[in-house]
Order: C-alpha cells, then structure tokens, then sequence
C-alpha cells in the first residue's frame, strides 16, 4: 500500500503515521525524522539541510527526493509505505510519480488530515516527543501520565528546536504557499480522501484504516 499521508505541520502525520505502520506492517517514512537524523550525526547532507530547518523553510527538493530515492528501496518498503511530510511542494509530487511510474508502483492514496489553522499553532508549541521510541504527546491536549516521560517506553519526552513560535509560523505559511496546492494535485488524480483531523486519536486511526482498506 503506497500512501501518502498530506496535512499541515501539526495535523497529526506523525502521531497517525506511527499507530498505522505497526497496523499495516509498512514503515512510516519522514522527511522530517530522515533529515533529523542526518543533522544529529553531522553528515553533509544534514549540515546542508540545518539552517532551512531552523529557519521553518523547505530543504532542497535534490536533497528531499534523493532521500525519498533510497528510503523506499529498501526491503522493508516491498509492501508500501506512508510517506509523512513528502511531497511537500508540486515539483516533489511530480519527481515522485515520475520516480513511482518508472518503478511500475504507482501511489495509490493519499489521506488529507484536514485541520483549522486555528488549533495548529497550540499542537505544535505543545508537541514533545519521545527519545527512544518516537511517540508524540501534547502538554495540553495529550500529556504523558508522568511528566516529561514516555508513557510506552518511559523515554524521556523532548521538545523539536523548531517547534517555537517564530519558527512555527513560516512553517505554516510554507504550508500553505507550497504544499496546500497538493491537495488539488492529488484531487486531479483521484487519489485524495479528506478526513477531519480533529476528536480522539483512535477514532482519527479508524477513519484512515477505513480508506486504507479500500485502496
Ligand atoms: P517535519 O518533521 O515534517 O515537520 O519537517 C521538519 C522540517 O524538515 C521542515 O520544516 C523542513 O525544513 C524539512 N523538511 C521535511 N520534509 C521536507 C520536504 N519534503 N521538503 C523540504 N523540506 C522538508
């Protein structure tokens, strides 16, 4: 199952991409954790990608679909995967189904998590993440039962360097200059199914398992 999971900084990708790997046996592959990842080692390619990241903008597509490239090589990709946070603009969204086409694996859907704007800026400054196991809380609408800590793994809880207001709000606004035009993209390819990104995040995983069973 090739998907792509489209939605605002703060809709949930992340916190969904997570519950739904483990459902479908098919990784969650982030743009976002990937160039983390780079950063935190001090690879080339992460000290490239450090100051847009700072800054909330996009990292070069060259660098993003390269990522993309290998990620999905991979044996445990065979099955499908969900991609969370690529594409992010049109000319990612036409690399990968140029790439995708060449394969003879098309993308089969992509699930818009649909979220006021509203509400995006208090998920995000609130957002913590765990260090080891990578599981997503909100100090005001998700709190872990003990604070500061992973309620799955007891990990320590950590807050992501762009997760500040500044920072916050050029990531929205890249959103919506750069990825919102996706959504008519993938309308055109009859392949997006919109659903609200608001209430329980169980209920969330059920409207998203019910598109994915049918594509
Ligand atoms: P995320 O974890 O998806 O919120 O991504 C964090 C940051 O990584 C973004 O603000 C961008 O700087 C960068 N990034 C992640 N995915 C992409 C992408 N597909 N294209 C360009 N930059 C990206």
């Amino acid at each position: 199952m090739r998907t792509v999971l489209l939605g605002a900084p703060g809709s949930g990708k992340g916190t969904q991409g997570v519950g739904l790997s483990q459902k479908y046996n098919i990784p969650q592959i982030s743009t976002g954790d990937l160039l983390r990842a780079a950063v935190n080692a001090g690879s080339e390619l992460g000290k490239k990608a450090k100051s847009a990241m700072d800054a909330g903008a996009l990292v070069s597509d060259d660098i993003v679909i390269g990522l993309i490239r290998e990620r999905i090589s991979h044996d445990d990709a065979k099955n499908g995967y969900i991609l969370d946070g690529f594409p992010r603009n049109i000319p990612q969204a036409e690399a990968l189904d140029i790439m995708l086409s060449e394969l003879n694996q098309p993308l089969q859907g992509v699930v818009l998590l649909d979220v006021a704007f509203e509400e995006l800026m208090q998920r995000l400054t609130g957002r913590r993440t765990c260090k080891d196991c990578g599981a997503i809380y909100n100090i005001h609408l998700s709190p872990s039962k003990v604070d500061g800590h992973c309620d799955a793994c007891s990990g320590e809880l950590f807050q992501r360097a762009d997760d500040n207001e500044e920072t916050i709000a050029n990531r929205l606004n890249v959103y919506q200059q750069q990825t919102a035009p996706l959504v008519e993209y993938y309308q055109n390819q009859n392949k997006l199914h919109t659903i609200p990104g608001t209430g329980s995040i169980d209920d969330i995983s059920t409207a998203i398992g019910a598109i994915f069973d049918t594509i």
